[in-house]
């Protein structure tokens, strides 16, 4: 990202909807949102792959893991407004595990460029999936958008559910309830 250039364009944007970029408030602000842009959209120079870095760990057991309530940040694409919320990542390995803070690394890292959430849950699925070689995994995120709860749009249903499940999650009518039911039973938000 070309920083000056992104400044120029936010001095752009700020006359255009008749601000005064050069008043005392906002002269520091295409600076500002520059750099806010470069850290909200780093996913793009980033891949699951390499925030992994390595943390997949042989483990005796074929067990499921569930990793609940993860913090999600991300912009939606239609609009470039804020969408957050949180997550709930569960998979089968077949004996190997991801490091703990790693399922949060990659779900930062996807969620870090423009997005739509659907989208977002697939593809956190499928670097879930590809980074352990789990033989199911599943996502679900629930997350409320500004786009629509500050334009006045669908303000009773602000908060949007989606979930992705791929290989036994999805196969297995068992395992998705069991996963679901780890996913709901803790829920106080
Ligand atoms: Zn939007």
């Amino acid at each position: 990202m070309d920083r000056k250039r992104v400044e120029a364009l936010v001095r752009e944007l700020l006359l255009e909807i008749g601000e005064d970029p050069a008043r005392e408030g906002l002269a520091k602000t295409p600076e500002r949102v520059a750099r806010a842009f470069e850290r909200l959209t780093r996913g793009y120079a980033l891949r699951p792959h390499d925030v992994v870095n390595g943390a997949v760990f042989e483990s005796g057991s074929d067990n499921m893991v569930v990793v609940r309530d993860i913090d999600v940040y991300s912009l939606c694409e239609h609009h470039m407004m804020p969408f957050f919320g949180h997550c709930h990542v569960g998979y089968i390995s077949r004996g190997r595990v991801l490091g703990v803070s790693k399922i949060a690394r990659i779900v930062d890292c996807l969620a870090a460029r423009l997005q739509i959430q659907e989208r977002l849950t697939n593809e956190i699925a499928r670097a879930v999936r590809d980074e352990t070689g789990a033989e199911g995994v599943g996502v679900v995120m629930e997350c409320q958008h500004l786009c629509m709860m500050m334009r006045g749009v669908e303000k009773q249903n602000a908060t949007m559910s989606t979930s992705a499940v791929l290989g036994s999650f999805h196969d297995d009518a068992a395992t998705r309830a069991e996963f679901l039911s780890i996913v709901t039973s803790g829920h106080h938000r």
